[in-house]
C-alpha cells in the first residue's frame, strides 16, 4: 500500500455514514448510485476495498467541493478526491498553453483567468478593468485543467507560472481549483475568488434585480465557505432575488464536469444541473460568476444569461 492510499483510508475512517454529503452531491443527484458518493467511497475504504477498485467513483467526482462544508466529521472530502485523482489521473498529461505576454507581476492586483475566462479576452479585460487589475499574461489554463484531471504539471512549467505571479500585491483568480492550488503553492499570498471580488463592487451590485438568478461559482465558494456565506447572504438580501445557494440546491455546479467533458469522459450533464437549479423558479435573467456556466444555461433557457462583469455595460434599471 502506498503512503497516499494509506492516508486516504485514514481520512475516510471517521465517516459515520450520515449521508449528508449525498444531499449536495451533483453526481448523486444525477446518477443515484451510492458508490459514486463520498458516503459510498468512505464506507468502501473503511471495509478494506482497494483504491483501484473505486476508479469509477474517482472519475465521476466533479470536484465541486459541495460535500466539504456539510460533513459533520470535517473529512477533507474534495481534497481527498484531488489526491485520488493524482493517483489515477483522467489524463496522464494535458497540452501546455502559454499566452504571448509572459511578463511578470509588478505589484498591484493580478487577475488570473484560468481556462474559461482566459479564452474570452474581451470579458477578461472588462473584469480586470472593474477590479483595477491587470490580466495575467499567463492564464494558467493548462495548469487548471491538469489540476482537475490529476495530470502532472512539469516543475519547469509550474515554476514559470508561479514566478510571474509572485510580484503581485493581490491575486484574483477565476478558477476555484486553481485558487486552491495557488494558496498551497504560494503560501501567504493574498488570493481571492473572482466572483467574490466582482460581487463586492457596488457598480455591479446595483445592477442586480429581484428577478435575477445569481449563480455562484461553487468551487471557490466551498473553499472559503464560512467566510463567504455572510457575503452572499448579504448580497441576496440586497438584490432580493435567488441564488443557487438556497434550499437543498446548495451551489450545485453547472461547470464542474468541464474536465471530464473536455477529456471525453463526462460524468454528469451540466444542462441537467441547470434545469434542476431553474426548476420551480420564475426568473427573467441569469447572472453567472463563472464563464463556463453561460453555455449550459443558454442551452436550456431563452432568457438573457450574463457574466457578472457584463452587468457593467447594462444601463441601471432606473436610468
Ligand atoms: S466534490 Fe462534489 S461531486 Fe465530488 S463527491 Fe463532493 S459533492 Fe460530489
Ligand atoms: S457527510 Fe461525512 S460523515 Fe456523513 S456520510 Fe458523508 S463523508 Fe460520511
Amino acid at each position: 500500500m502506498s503512503f497516499s492510499e494509506h492516508s486516504l483510508r485514514a481520512a475516510a475512517a471517521p465517516c459515520s455514514g450520515c449521508g449528508l454529503c449525498q444531499l449536495v452531491c451533483p453526481v448523486w443527484h444525477q446518477r443515484r448510485d451510492v458508490r459514486l458518493t463520498p458516503l459510498g467511497r468512505s464506507k468502501a475504504l473503511q471495509h478494506g476495498v482497494p483504491v483501484a477498485a473505486l476508479a469509477g467513483a474517482l472519475d465521476a467526482c466533479t470536484l465541486c467541493g459541495a460535500c466539504d462544508p456539510v460533513c459533520p466529521e470535517s473529512i477533507p472530502l474534495s481534497a481527498s478526491m484531488l489526491e485520488w485523482r493524482r493517483l489515477r489521473p483522467l489524463a496522464e498529461a494535458v497540452p501546455q498553453s502559454h499566452a504571448a505576454d509572459m511578463a511578470g507581476a509588478r505589484g498591484g492586483t493580478l487577475l488570473v483567468a484560468g481556462r474559461s475566462l482566459g479564452a474570452d479576452p474581451e470579458r477578461l479585460q472588462r473584469a480586470a478593468a472593474l477590479l483595477d487589475a491587470r490580466a495575467a499574461g499567463d492564464h494558467g489554463a493548462d495548469i487548471a485543467l491538469a489540476i482537475e484531471a490529476g495530470a502532472a504539471v512539469g516543475p519547469a512549467r509550474r515554476a514559470a507560472f508561479l514566478d510571474r505571479l509572485r510580484g503581485a500585491r493581490r491575486l484574483v483568480v477565476a478558477d476555484g481549483l486553481l485558487l486552491r492550488m495557488l494558496r498551497a503553492w504560494l503560501p501567504g499570498c493574498d488570493a481571492a475568488p473572482l466572483g467574490h471580488a466582482l460581487s463586492g463592487l457596488q457598480v455591479l451590485r446595483a445592477k442586480l434585480q429581484r428577478t435575477d438568478l445569481y449563480v455562484i461559482e461553487p468551487r471557490a465558494f466551498h473553499l472559503d465557505h464560512a467566510r463567504l456565506l455572510p457575503h452572499y447572504d448579504a448580497l441576496q438580501r440586497a438584490f432580493g432575488g435567488a441564488t443557487n445557494l438556497d434550499l437543498h440546491r446548495m451551489a450545485i455546479p453547472t461547470t464542474a464536469s468541464a474536465a471530464q467533458h473536455i477529456l471525453g469522459r463526462p460524468s454528469i450533464s451540466p444542462e441537467a444541473q441547470t434545469r434542476w437549479i431553474l426548476e420551480g423558479r420564475k426568473v427573467d435573467r441569469v447572472v453567472v460568476e463563472d464563464e463556463q456556466d453561460i453555455a449550459p444555461f443558454a442551452a436550456v433557457v431563452s432568457l438573457p444569461v450574463l457574466h457578472l462583469a457584463d452587468l457593467a455595460d447594462i444601463p441601471s434599471p432606473d436610468c
